[in-house]
């Protein structure tokens, strides 16, 4: 497999994908250059390639090709405002590999072969940002980190939406068997993740398929923290620990593994890592421990019970829609400690730097936003062009360049690229 870019030479203001390998075969995507024939690597669309099943005249696009594409809207326009997220069955297509004498992609170069970590567009925004922490730290300011399911895509945790909000092939079938058990029990099937990751997924008609879905994501997180926590870590050793306090809507543990102690850590989520009797009938939570997760390995249709009303089952300490059964007492501990964290931060100097975090449930850019309005900066890093230049809050108060550091990229890489600033 290989990753490509669009060709540096490319003198087209678009490229498009088709479903077929012919010429004239339907256009499912085009990926626009934006008047911009040279950008930096960075900022150019990657696509994973399948080199075997590619022929001399096309280029076979592997699912799940990293995408800002457009999509046709039916009209002989473009959908700029449907602009696909990491994994979409359409951008498995096909790319013509010359067109009119001129290559249309180019191999994307290893980091190895890339030298200085951050060049062009990168390389200047990460320069502000870094310029930006540096300021901060030595003017004694605090740091806040804001993390979303994006910062544990590189640790291996399956995300189970795309940017877009459509739901991966794992999502659809567990939510195909969670609907079949319902309907069996007489009850009406359920549209989506909104109306499925609901307490009543875990009522007795349901349980076993609700916790299929919690086995796979319980199980599935249990990974080593990749380069890009190592880095953040490096950022708030940086700062000096005392200073610096992590926000996640991710129930992963990730920061946890990765050493940010459990009084500088708010999962706003709540975590996998405990469970809680999935009809509230106490406040009791039990750690996840290693016994709990190799039953889960072994016996894939067990259910874990509440021994103490012994009716319902347990379900995990995360909170889900319309959740009036979760258990908030370790949450409410990690807002204490927050608050007293934001106590303090003097006269804004605050440092804000958030990682990976999406547009479907956007608490976490719009906490981000808030803080940094009040703030010194928010320096956000997601990979999406997209979801770098929208604002949730409708907050004005953050131009680019003075309050805010948005850097088109993927985490580890800009975090490797401001690390190497701050050195
Ligand atoms: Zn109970």
């Amino acid at each position: 497999m290989l990753t490509m870019v669009v060709h540096s030479d490319w003198p087209y203001n678009m490229l498009r994908a088709r479903r077929t390998p012919e010429r004239d075969g339907e256009e499912i995507a085009l990926v626009p250059m934006d008047g911009k024939p040279h950008p930096s690597p960075a900022e150019r669309y990657q696509w994973r390639v399948l080199e075997q099943e590619s022929t001399p005249d096309f280029w076979k696009l592997a699912p799940g090709s990293k995408s800002n594409f457009q999509k046709p809207d039916g009209n002989g326009g473009h959908s700029s405002s449907l602009l696909l997220g990491d994994y979409d069955e359409a951008t498995e297509g096909w790319v013509v590999r010359v067109y009119q004498g001129h290559e249309t992609l180019e191999p994307w170069p290893s980091t190895d072969e890339r030298g200085v970590p951050g060049t062009g567009v990168l390389a200047a925004s990460t320069d502000a940002a870094a310029a930006c922490l540096r300021d901060v730290r030595d003017s004694g300011g605090h740091l806040l980190v804001l993390t979303g399911a994006g910062m544990s895509v590189s640790s291996g945790v399956p995300v189970f939406r795309g940017a877009d909000g459509s739901m991966s092939a794992d999502f659809l079938r567990f939510l195909g068997d969670f609907n079949s058990a319902r309907t069996r029990h007489g009850l009406e099937p359920v549209d989506d993740w909104f109306e499925f990751s609901v307490p009543e997924m875990f009522q007795k008609e349901t349980e076993k398929e609700a916790w299929a879905y919690w086995r796979w994501r319980t199980l599935r997180a249990l990974v080593t923290p990749a380069e890009d926590y190592r880095q953040l870590m490096q950022i708030i050793e940086y700062f000096g620990p005392e200073r610096c306090f992590v926000e996640t809507s991710n129930c992963d543990m990730l920061h946890s593994s990765a050493g940010v102690a459990d009084d500088r850590l708010h999962e706003i989520h709540g975590s996998l890592g405990y469970l809680q009797c999935a009809s509230q009938c106490c406040d009791v939570l039990y750690p996840a421990d290693e016994g709990f997760r190799q039953r889960l390995r072994d016996e894939p249709e067990w259910v874990p019970r509440c021994t103490a009303c012994q009716r319902s089952c347990l379900r995990p300490n995360v909170m889900i829609f319309q959740d009036d059964k979760f258990v908030d007492a370790r949450l409410r501990r990690q807002r204490a400690n927050k608050d007293a964290f934001n106590a303090k931060v003097q006269a804004g100097n605050l440092a804000v730097l958030e990682v990976g975090a999406g547009r479907v449930v956007p608490s976490i850019r719009s906490m981000a936003e808030w803080h940094a309005d009040v703030g010194r900066a928010l320096i956000r890093i997601n990979p999406s062009e997209v979801e770098c230049s929208a604002m949730e809050t409708g907050i004005s108060s953050l131009p680019v360049g003075d309050k805010y550091f948005p850097i088109t990229a993927r985490g580890s890489e800009a975090l490797e690229a401001i690390l190497a600033r701050l050195s």
